[in-house]
């Protein structure tokens, strides 16, 4: 027998709807990346998204066709996602800090139709437009008076398309099952690979991430999303605003800490959200400003584990909750997040403080379990650790264009690459990523825990650890430190230091000064990169 309620797709289109509607008048303040400062509300982007959604077809764009961004979080970039995705069309987040190879392979791979840039792209697209096989237009998202002088074939002006529409428009209906957005995982190994998420995953996601325990975006709420909306489609928070009415705060090309403070107090932001990269740089901030965070009352950690140091200040010296979370552009990302639940909410302040540095427990929809190499499922008991599955309505199931074949294993489980331990309270903890993990005479040691460790020295600010051929003991760590300025820092000097933090086994063999360590396009660590660095090092004989 089935149920007898209304059928109503869950399209994203759904939520700016609801926002024009019900929230017409909340804020949005844009940075852009000409220059200058742009603020509207949800009437206003919903009126401007219809238009983008009615200039793209006039350009040519349907159902299915890919329309690709490489823009940072603005007004115009809100537009494009619900308008081109509203239409049914697929928005492409590009994220332009790839190398160009891998922009051409994904723009080719991805057969984008258009290609919507910010004038900070344009010089980057121009190299290699001649190499892009498949876009049609380029569009420039300036106003007339910005437009660049550029060898971009056809260049059109986003605000010249955007007058010229009547914002006449009523969203379409179609199957929640269509491809609403295309992100590709930044390709640590080999090629990258497109996630395509449907209308119904983003929306299933979005419910979540509004509940209290999860973003917990609120009608009152004010949001700055500093993760970029071409990272993991910035963590949902683009969806979750509009879906809450919240008034949202949009940094432009803005990533210095002091602009995103003056921003933060001034909007009155009370809920941000970046990897810790971007926290370091803040915290580093307001220690030598002698400022606070004023409204903000969560940080949310993700994309890298948050170090306990970092936990620690947000909370006792400034009172700002830190919601430490677990994701992957496949799982749309929101995989776990640390709120906390009945089970620890009694445990010293100490302890919940161990707990926070795990990375969460499951939200609704997500199901999670730790396997050994036998497929075996380890018990949740905080120590057996093994690679991390997931499943659920917003993982992935398989690849665009079948990458990589079978994504999942015979009971849905998807291998997220990650290597992970549950305790008994639900909190999972990532001890590395399995590429990563160091082998000790058999036993595995985290290079994420002693990075984590080491940067909360005061004379380190960045910390790697690699794992480098032993003799003896196959694998030994090497700790690569990145020192304060004018800092310095001995090996003998590091050990004292992680000796009470880590096991001793753990602690690494040698110590590298470096000026700087190598980053992925999405800002974190490249291990990768760094192996190579090291490949021809070998520890000094004892
Ligand atoms: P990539 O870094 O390959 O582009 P993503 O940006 O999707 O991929 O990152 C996903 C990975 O980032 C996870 O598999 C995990 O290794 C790491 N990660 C995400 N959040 C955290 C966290 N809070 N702590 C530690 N690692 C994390």
């Amino acid at each position: 027998m089935l149920g007898q309620m209304q059928d109503w797709p869950l399209l994203v289109s759904r939520f700016l709807e609801h926002a024009n509607v019900n929230h017409p008048n909340s804020e949005i303040v844009s940075q852009l990346p000409e220059g200058g400062e742009f603020r509207y509300n949800y009437r206003g982007l919903s009126e401007r998204a219809k238009k983008c959604a009615q200039a793209l077809t006039r350009l040519g764009a349907g159902s299915g066709d890919r329309v690709a961004t490489m823009a940072w979080n603005s007004h115009r970039h809100m537009e494009i996602w619900f308008g081109a995705s509203g239409m049914g069309a697929v928005t492409h987040t590009v994220n332009p800090r790839l190398f160009p190879e891998q922009l051409v392979y994904i723009i080719n791979h991805a057969e984008d139709k258009i290609l919507m840039l910010d004038i900070s792209f344009v010089p980057l697209i121009e190299k290699i437009a001649s190499q892009l096989k498949t876009v049609e237009k380029y569009v420039i998202l300036v106003g007339k008076d910005h437009m660049p002088d550029t060898s971009l074939e056809g260049a059109l002006c986003y605000e010249e398309l955007i007058e010229a529409e009547s914002g006449d428009y009523s969203w379409p209906s179609f199957d929640e099952n269509t491809a609403c957005s295309l992100c590709y995982t930044s390709g640590t190994t080999g090629n990258p690979k497109g996630v395509l998420y449907s209308h119904r995953s983003n929306f299933l996601h979005t419910l979540v991430a509004l509940s209290g325990d999860t973003l917990g975006v609120g009608a009152r709420t004010t949001i700055m999303p500093v993760v970029p909306m071409f990272h993991a489609n910035a963590w949902g928070i683009p969806y979750a605003a509009a879906g809450a009415g919240a008034k949202l705060v949009l940094n432009g090309p803005i990533h210095d800490p002091e602009t995103l403070h003056t921003i933060m107090l001034k909007e009155g932001v009370t809920i941000t959200a970046a990897v810790p990269t971007i926290w370091l740089g803040m915290l580093k901030h307001l220690e030598a400003t002698g400022q606070d965070c004023g409204k903000l009352s969560v940080v949310m950690i993700g994309g890298s584990a948050a170090p306990r140091s970092m936990i620690e200040t947000f909370q006792n010296k400034y009172g700002v909750r830190v919601n430490h979370a677990w994701g992957m552009t496949e799982t749309s990302p929101l995989g776990s997040l640390g709120t906390e639940n009945q089970a620890i909410c009694d445990l010293p302040e100490d302890v919940k403080l161990d707990i926070q540095c795990k990375q969460g427990r499951p939200v609704l929809g997500v199901e999670m379990c730790v396997q050994d190499e036998d497929g075996n499922e380890l018990p949740r008991d905080g120590k057996s650790s093994g690679r991390l599955l997931v499943r659920g309505p917003w993982i992935i199931k398989s690849y665009f264009k079948n990458e990589g074949g079978e994504a999942l294993d015979d009971d849905n489980w998807f291998d997220t690459g990650d290597v992970s331990c549950i305790d008994e309270y639900g909190y999972m903890q990532i001890t590395d990523r399995a590429k990563d993990v160091i082998k000790s005479g058999g036993e595995w040691i985290s290079s994420i825990d002693l990075e984590n460790a080491a940067v909360g020295h005061p004379s380190v600010a960045e910390a790697a650890v690699i794992g480098i051929f032993h003799p003896k003991w196959d694998e030994r760590p090497l700790l690569v430190v990145v020192p304060e300025k004018g800092a310095t820092v001995s090996h003998a000097e590091m050990n004292e230091f992680l000796m009470d933090k880590v096991a001793k086994w753990w602690l690494p063999d040698d110590l590298a000064i470096v000026t700087e360590l190598p980053h992925t396009a999405t800002g974190k660590i490249s291990k990768k990169d760094l192996r190579a660095e090291f490949k021809d090092y070998s520890f000094p004989k004892a």
